[in-house]
């Protein structure tokens, strides 16, 4: 399997190579050539694998450039840190199934991507001896996953920058709790934007960047998004056979577009097996008013109750508008640049029909995010995080009759125990592996929110 950029041919990547690149440098996204269509025995085959086999099946498809036996300890490296033997398992409560993805060390659903992305990046340093150096913003969920991907790992150092003071409680500890010499937590004098901004500045240094090796590891990375399918086939086979129907509907809270991209993947490579897509998104509904009115247009980011989801620009939506297109990259070309202009898409009556057939959407506001976490524990005794809430209310929104309907949830309730705590009118015990972390020793930096000190300080701390 080949790669290429969403914006241009010119150029072809390896899976190894899309790896390390991020961004393509015309500005596009890496995709794959061709998506495969998987043949009915090869389903019929799939079905029966656990988790780790259906992985190997999946990765081996895209990452052709790595040997099979590489690939099986990679995954079973990655997973082998998750406290569930089914890694992502599929709950049935009331009428509807939760596909529980925060089994992870971070009780995030962004485990199941970086834990395999940190494994993968160790292996491949180690054919070519090349050392990495991590660098991040956060405000949550994405600085603690990348750390624990990564921490104690041959050949990669990370450095995480988040607003000093500004992130929850919890979410804090989770990073500053990895005292590890390749793991530089940086609290920043500033607000989130500040740490962002800091970042992308030091990526635009370019002999910075080249001498220090340094690597994003966001949602852009298409290993992450290959990960991510692999639980939509699990979800798929196991709920299709319990309510022996061939078609499902997933519901997915989303914010950057990378988990239900995913999906999509996914839904192509099965032919028929996902009848859509059910995207949810927070009252950052730019998502939504896509699917629904094609309007694609920015607003003002406005914080919620479901924070990972705060996101206007969804940075791994331009995959998708390139196979709207028709994987038609001058057009994707085009679109961007007007979209970079104009900080808004229309789109046709056309494209419409097409995209309605892969999604229904719907945006929920934090009030029925709370109504909704309320009703759900109360009728159920299942406690979901805001986020999963999220897409249980538009999950709900769209059930039909006759199609199984199996929601994500991302996040454990226990990451955001204030909302929930809030929504169901009472306190409830963390997970003793969260109690935990509040008795263990913390390290981290305090710097100033300026570019010049946090270079200075990855320069004197960067693997070289
Ligand atoms: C990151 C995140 C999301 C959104 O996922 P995308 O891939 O950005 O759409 C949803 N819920 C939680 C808890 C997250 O951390």
């Amino acid at each position: 399997m080949r790669y290429q950029s969403t914006r241009g041919v010119d150029h072809s990547y390896t899976f190894t190579e899309t790896v390390f690149e991020g961004l393509a440098p015309d500005g596009g996204l890496i995709v794959p050539e061709t998506i495969p269509r998987l043949s009915g025995e090869t389903i019929e085959a799939w079905s029966k694998l656990d988790y780790l086999s259906l992985a190997l099946e999946i990765f081996k498809l895209f990452a052709t450039d790595i040997p099979t036996e590489a690939l099986r300890d990679i995954i079973k490296k990655s997973y082998s840190s998750f406290r569930h033997e089914e890694i992502t398992p599929v709950v049935k409560v009331g009428d509807l199934y939760i596909l529980e993805l925060f089994h992870g060390p971070t009780f995030a659903f962004k485990d199941i991507a970086l834990q395999f992305l940190g494994n993968l990046f160790e292996y491949l340093l180690s054919k070519t001896g090349k050392k990495i150096n991590i660098l991040g913003a956060t405000s949550g969920d994405t600085g603690a996953s990348a750390i624990y991907a990564v921490r104690g790992k041959q050949g990669i150092a990370i450095f995480i920058l988040y607003p000093h003071q500004r992130v929850s409680p919890i979410q804090a500890l989770m990073m500053t709790t990895v005292i590890e010499p390749n793991v530089h937590n940086i609290a920043i004098e500033g607000s989130f934007d500040d740490c962002q901004k800091i970042v992308k500045d030091l990526f635009m240094d370019l002999p910075l960047k080249r001498s220090y090796g340094l690597t994003a590891i966001n949602s852009i990375n298409f290993a992450r998004i290959l990960a991510q399918i692999v639980y939509y086939f699990y979800a798929y086979f196991k709920v299709s056979k319990i309510e022996s129907k061939r078609e499902v509907r997933f519901a997915v809270p989303t914010g950057n577009f990378g988990d239900i991209f995913a999906g999509y993947l996914a839904k192509r490579m099965l032919g028929r097996g996902i009848e859509r897509l059910i995207l949810a998104t927070n009252e950052n509904d730019i998502l939504a008013r896509f699917v629904n009115y094609g309007d694609y247009s920015v607003g003002q980011v406005i914080p919620t109750i479901s924070p990972a989801m705060d996101i206007q620009v969804a940075s791994n939506f331009e995959r998708y508008l390139y196979y709207l297109f028709g994987e038609d990259t001058e057009k994707t070309a085009l679109a961007m640049r007007e979209f970079q202009e104009k900080k808004r898409l229309s789109f046709t009556k056309e494209d419409l029909i097409s995209v309605k057939k892969d999604f229904l959407a719907r945006s929920v506001t934090q009030e029925e995010t709370l109504e909704t976490i309320r009703d759900f524990y109360h009728k159920n005794g299942y406690m979901l995080d805001p986020h999963t809430a999220v897409g249980v209310k538009a999950g709900l929104t769209f059930k039909e009759e006759g199609i199984p309907l199996i929601c994500l949830s991302t996040a454990h309730p226990a990451k955001f125990p204030e909302t929930v705590s809030k929504a169901i009118g009472k306190d409830f015990p963390l997970p003793p592996e969260i109690e935990a972390l509040k008795n263990k020793p913390q390290g981290f930096h305090i710097l100033k929110a300026n570019i010049e000190e946090v270079k200075t300080y990855l320069q004197k701390n960067a693997l070289t």
